[in-house]
């Protein structure tokens, strides 16, 4: 059941969260998930190195789309050089998606791959909160764990990363902040700091919002976070930092820039081109282990690519010598 919860962040701007609790209203399932870091190596160090360090909790919003897998990946083989780190990995659809659990196992890094379905409400909605089901499923996991220490990021799939990213936030006290690349049409939001202090925000998009920042331009200390057990992300889009750093109480004194002072962009808004997922017009015949098509296509349907049709899309050609000529003709 859905609670509608009103609360208010002591500047009269109340707002409804919905279920602030957290603890009914995201449906969400863990899938598979691992705490062995297989890695021998991390950055040329032999693993034990890093055994000191805090937890960076990478947690990824995704959903199924032709994107997907590829976006995952570029964003494992990042994190592959990041040590001591725990990827949760939130899918927005209603059930565990086993081409996604064996992907991650793959990679060997730390993971929990659970499913938060974005509330049947939004979904055709024009302006869609995107990936914040996810988000709040993260944060509803670290605290059934009971997960007070270490560092929380919101790291979305379609991002780039630098390292220095990472050893950057490790240590944050409460919580960080540092200028995330190409937001909107100056290229750029972040911190304007003086005397090592924050005392503003660039951010094109003002809009009375008081944290006025991107998703990937912070990181929080989860002991600090811990303190406000109604912590929470709301289905507000436009608005999901705003009030998230606001109902844990943020202060400007208690924001750490990193980056050399914010002057370094160690993170990027890169957005990927959507392609809309059609059909391949294929007899099924032909997709069995005469060659490698059927293996193939099932894999590109499993991967959320592509599907096989009989009677539907565009034709699939195949060609040798510049000419192409029927599968039978390859085939039989
Ligand atoms: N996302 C999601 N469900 C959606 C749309 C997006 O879970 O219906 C995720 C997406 O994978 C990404 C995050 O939410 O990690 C933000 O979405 P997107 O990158 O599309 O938004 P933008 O960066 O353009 O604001
Ligand atoms: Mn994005």
């Amino acid at each position: 059941m859905e609670m509608k919860t009103k609360v208010s962040f002591g500047d009269g701007a109340g707002l409804y969260l919905y279920d602030n609790k957290q603890t009914t209203d995201v449906p969400s399932t863990p899938c598979t998930e691992s705490f062995i870091d297989a890695r021998v190596y991390i950055q040329d160090k032999p693993r034990q190195e890093w055994d000191n360090l805090s937890t960076i909790y990478f947690v990824t919003p995704t959903y199924p789309r032709r994107e997907q897998v590829p976006e995952l990946t570029r964003l494992a083989y990042t994190l592959l050089h990041v040590p001591r780190i725990h990827w949760i990995v939130a899918n927005d659809y209603n059930a565990c998606n086993p081409y996604l659990d064996t992907l991650l196992n793959r990679f060997g890094i730390p993971f929990t791959h659970l499913t938060s379905p974005m509330p049947e409400r939004f979904r055709n909605v024009k302006s869609k909160p995107r990936g914040v089901s996810n988000r709040r499923a993260a944060m509803q996991w670290l605290r059934q764990r009971n997960i007070t220490t270490g560092v929380l990021y919101f790291g979305d799939d379609d991002n780039t990363y630098d390292l220095k990213l990472f050893s950057e936030i490790r240590d944050t006290k409460y919580v960080s902040m540092f200028p995330v690349g190409l937001i909107a049409s100056y290229g750029i939001s972040g911190p304007v700091v003086r005397k090592g202090k924050v005392v503003g925000f660039l951010d094109s998009w003002v809009a009375g919002r008081r944290w006025p920042v991107d998703m990937a331009g912070f990181a929080v200390n989860l002991a600090y976070m811990s303190e406000y057990p109604n912590a929470s992300m709301p289905f507000k889009p436009g608005y999901e930092e705003d009030y998230f750093l606001r109902s844990i109480a943020l202060t400007l004194d208690k924001i750490e820039p990193k980056g050399n002072n914010c002057t370094e962009i160690l993170v990027w808004h890169t957005q990927t081109k959507n392609h809309a997922r059609e059909p391949v017009k294929i007899d099924h015949e032909y997709l069995d282990n005469r060659s490698n098509l059927g293996a193939l296509f099932k894999a590109l349907a499993e991967m959320g690519v592509s599907d096989a049709s009989d009677d539907e899309g565009q034709k699939a050609i195949i060609s040798s010598n510049g000419k192409s000529k029927p599968l039978g003709y390859y085939l039989s």
